[in-house]
């Protein structure tokens, strides 16, 4: 003790700085952080099949919603995040997309719900894509929260890489007010990027060709993400939207699917989905960068949240902050699923959440009459 002591006045003499990051060496800051998930939702916001008309207890972000909120009144520091795929996928979507609704300067239902969940920050999937570029961007311009994308450009029509422009953010950084273990307030600074799959491109060709282009996932990522860092993000999540393994016609397959972008330095958690699994999957097979039981690629902290908000991804990580950097010392990742089997029998694990519920309601039966009107 009275070493410790003396050594702290010694180095009060000589590097009166040094002080606070000798302290936080010997006892450092810890905090958890909770981060949410959701992806390829397909417009099923709320747990209606509209295929068969008839509520359901398989899907629906209303339900998975519960599940949020549930949490969020749990933990004090929670991040929820949406991964793409969200425009496009049943009754609801085709209706709000033929309707004139977004030019009356009425808010598409999808991210008017996810304002109301107030997710922090999403990425756009190739579905996205899928009604042409304009209803894409009327769409988001509802968005109360950022939408980044960092490997989708400006088609400019010229050979140089330098002047090549993003089409959307490519990137934020959210500096998040979290509470210590100790109950102390402090600022996290999480970087979030966002990343497609450029299959996307060949997708929807009538869209992208001539407009937008997209460049290759890990080399943007490799390219960004020092910037992000020097801007002082403190952990840097990356949301992709692309599956383990590149899509099969993709023409250059390295580096454009979630196992790459895991290699690239810096980047600290990822959250995918587009292949409509789960990650990490009970039962599966490790591989020599796959670990389904750590629920990690690469070492990691990466989940995927299934599809239509059959589940919810959730990653908890024990954060230390130790001279001045924080540092992930621990993580659990798990996909939350909405129903649970019980003696062969689905059971609801979750009610739908009643706000998301009202906010839907116009919509929804404008969709039924939309439907109704098809059959005619
Ligand atoms: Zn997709």
């Amino acid at each position: 003790m009275k070493i410790r002591y003396i050594l702290l006045a010694l180095l009060l003499m000589f590097f009166p700085y040094k002080i606070a990051e000798a302290e936080e060496l010997q006892n450092p800051t810890k905090a958890k952080l909770k981060i949410l998930e959701t992806t390829d939702i397909h417009a099923n916001i709320l747990d209606y099949d509209y295929k068969n008309q008839k509520r359901t207890i398989d899907f629906g972000l209303s339900r998975t919603a519960s599940l949020i909120q549930k949490i969020r009144s749990q933990s004090e520091n929670t991040l929820l995040f949406d991964v793409g795929d969200v425009i496009k996928g049943n009754a609801l979507a085709e209706f709000i997309a033929k309707s004139n609704l977004l030019n009356l300067t009425d808010i598409h239902p999808a991210y008017k719900t996810m304002n109301l969940l107030e997710y922090d920050a999403a990425t756009v999937g190739n579905h996205e894509f899928n009604y042409g570029i304009d209803f894409l961007m009327k769409s988001l311009t509802g968005a109360d929260f950022p939408v980044v994308n960092a490997n989708i450009y400006v088609d400019d029509h010229n050979n140089m890489e330098e002047d090549d422009l993003h089409f959307f953010n490519p990137y934020v950084i959210l500096p998040q007010s979290i509470r210590t273990d100790e109950g102390k307030e402090e600022t996290l600074n999480v970087g979030v990027i966002g990343l497609l799959t450029p299959i996307a491109a060949e997708w929807d060709k009538e869209y992208f060709k001539g407009n937008l282009i997209i460049k290759n996932m890990s080399e943007t990522a490799a390219e960004l993400v020092p910037k992000m860092k020097k801007e002082g993000a403190d952990l840097i999540i990356a949301l992709v939207h692309a599956g383990l393994q590149s899509d099969g016609a993709l023409k250059e397959k390295q580096g454009n699917n979630v196992v790459d972008v895991s290699m690239v330095e810096g980047i600290d958690v990822l959250l995918f989905g587009h292949s409509h699994g789960l990650f990490p999957k009970n039962g599966e097979k490790n591989t020599d960068v796959i670990n389904h039981q750590a629920g990690t690629i690469n070492g990691k902290p990466t989940v995927q949240a299934g599809f239509w908000g059959n589940h919810l991804g959730i990653i908890d990580l024990t954060l230390e902050k130790r001279a001045g950097e924080w540092k992930i010392t621990a993580s659990k990742s798990q996909a939350k699923p909405i129903i649970r089997i019980i003696n062969d029998k689905k059971v609801p694990v979750v009610s739908p959440y009643q706000p998301i519920e009202y906010l839907m309601k116009p919509y929804h039966e404008q969709t039924l009459e939309y439907i109704k009107s098809l059959k005619e």
